[in-house]
């Protein structure tokens, strides 16, 4: 094959510069090949075959450190010496998010195409700060966002930008809130005027406390509102918190939705409160980190009903989207909210362009941008619309199996509805005392997972420890879902004996 690259050889150890000495700069050409190389097998076997690994890290604190040189090297080493320490001293240290036994938290795939997407953003390194920074930055962005908005079936008018994660996406959507409904606060900050106060469910994510806080309002400034047996905010609640916070003279500013809540995936009645929101002029945002990939298969899409009356939408990809950590969208249904809450162009960073193009510094806190786009749009592409709708909908029905197995054997319990791909229950036989039963399912959990063949997680519901198990990754297959299923009901008998 003809590679004239392989020619130019641009740095070499032996090369010298025009005073006598040697060239200096990076990783020369004839170094990088083989390594590259290296690294790329080495990533294909490890997507390949990740579910020989132990899923859940088994390494106790301070292991990793340990085992490395506490200070830099004076002189630089070879590549292939840190490529074998990353083998055989930093893999121990990885729990493994990309194992097909991985039912943690949310269960995520960064995808080979995704992967593929990030490394080549790594080697352009690109910062689209602003347009000129590097255009295709700013206009991939807009082009990937604009069909995964067409592909969840929200309205032309909403436009997004990529955040690093959700916990950012929610804090500029609260901040275009502030801007919008309290306009008086750029100026002279919160001193002096009315008590701010946003409205989430009980079960919202801490994200956005954490956002209420950064945004000056202090935990004062969020409401949380009661939910109903399957976890949904009561719109009624949420009506007569707003009213009596309005007749104690508090500023209501807007309300959040959850469509997919983190412990249970429960799903807020989104057209109510986006009804009440309206009524009261108050701003409403959409949590659907989670979620919103399920917009996408058409039978899911009633959940989302009314999703498309919100201000602020936000999902991640690097969640149920199969693309690698990091990449949260933020969909606004007016961007220019968001710019007015962020714009600030010091003179430096003035462009030709700026009346004609995006400059993406404006849109959020962060003034650098990475080129996060490129591995959405690879995930989109490869996939495609029809494989993306047929992996999340085997996801679905992977968490509906595992729900009906848990439902149907005694001893059993699920303790949520199961409208996405969590599972949530527990071991309860009967005439055990519920102060033994968290204890007993504590000690499941930590079971199974010491198997490092599976890697479950917790949550607690209305004052009870339960067991959650996320379906998520492309990789797991109904075997996996059998053995998981195996290995509870094991280690349940010798939890109820020990
Ligand atoms: N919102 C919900 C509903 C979540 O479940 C999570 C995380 O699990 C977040 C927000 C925060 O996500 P991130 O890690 O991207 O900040």
């Amino acid at each position: 094959m003809d590679r004239p690259w392989d020619e130019r050889h641009p740095m070499s150890r032996d090369e010298m510069d025009r005073n006598g000495r040697p060239v200096l700069g990076d990783m020369p050409l004839h170094e990088l090949r083989p390594a590259a190389h290296a690294v790329a097998d080495w990533v294909s076997e490890y997507l390949d075959g990740v579910g020989a690994y132990p899923v859940l890290s088994r390494v106790r604190p301070g292991e990793v450190r340990g085992k490395l040189p506490l200070e830099i090297p004076e002189e630089g080493e070879p590549f292939e010496d840190m490529f074998k320490d990353f083998q055989t001293l930093l893999i121990p240290g990885v729990t493994h998010w990309n194992h097909p036994s991985f039912f943690a938290y949310f269960s995520v795939t960064g995808s080979a195409p995704g992967v593929l997407g990030e490394m080549l953003a790594a080697a352009l390194n690109v910062n689209g700060m602003v347009w000129r920074g590097s255009p295709v930055v700013t206009e991939l962005e807009e082009l990937a966002l604009a069909w995964l908005r067409d592909l969840l079936g929200l309205p032309g008018e909403f436009q997004g930008t990529i955040n690093d994660t959700a916990s950012s996406s929610s804090l500029y959507a609260l901040a275009a809130a502030r801007e919008a409904k309290l306009p008086e606060a750029r100026k002279g900050g919160l001193g002096g005027l009315p008590g701010g106060r946003f409205y989430a469910s009980e079960q919202a994510h801490s994200s956005i406390d954490k956002a209420v806080i950064t945004l000056g309002f202090g935990l004062d400034g969020i409401r949380k509102i009661p939910t109903d047996s399957g976890f949904r905010m009561l719109p009624e609640e949420l009506r007569r918190a707003i009213r009596e916070d309005l007749g104690a003279g508090l500023r209501p500013l807007g309300v959040v939705a959850t469509l997919g809540t983190t412990s249970t995936t429960s799903v807020d009645p989104v057209a109510d409160l986006a009804g009440i929101a309206r009524e009261f002029d108050l701003w409403l945002h959409v949590d659907a980190a989670y979620g919103g990939p399920a917009a996408a298969v058409p039978e899911l899409r009633p959940l989302f009903s009314g999703w498309e009356m919100a201000d602020s939408i936000v999902v991640n990809p690097h969640k149920w989207l199969f693309t690698p950590i990091d990449c949260s969208v933020l969909y606004m249904k007016d961007p220019e909210e968001l710019r007015k809450a962020f714009s600030l162009t010091p003179e430096y960073l003035r462009t030709p362009e700026e009346d004609v193009a995006r400059n993406l510094m404006d849109y959020g806190v962060a003034l650098g941008r990475r080129f996060r786009s490129l591995k959405l749009w690879f995930v989109l592409r490869y996939f495609g619309a029809r494989g993306i709708r047929e992996r999340i909908r085997q996801h679905v029905e992977m968490a509906r199996e595992l729900a009906s197995w848990i439902d149907a054997t005694p001893g059993w319990e699920r303790l949520a509805p199961v409208p996405f791909s969590t599972v949530v229950f527990r071991f309860a036989p009967e005439e055990t005392p519920p102060g033994e039963l968290d204890r007993i399912n504590r000690e499941i959990m930590d079971r199974v997972n010491e198997t490092g063949e599976l890697f479950i997680s917790h949550t607690v519901l209305r004052g009870r420890f339960c067991l959650r198990m996320a379906l998520g990754n492309l990789r797991t297959r109904w075997e996996h879902l059998d053995r998981a299923w195996e290995l509870l009901q094991r280690e349940a008998r010798a939890a109820r004996t020990a």
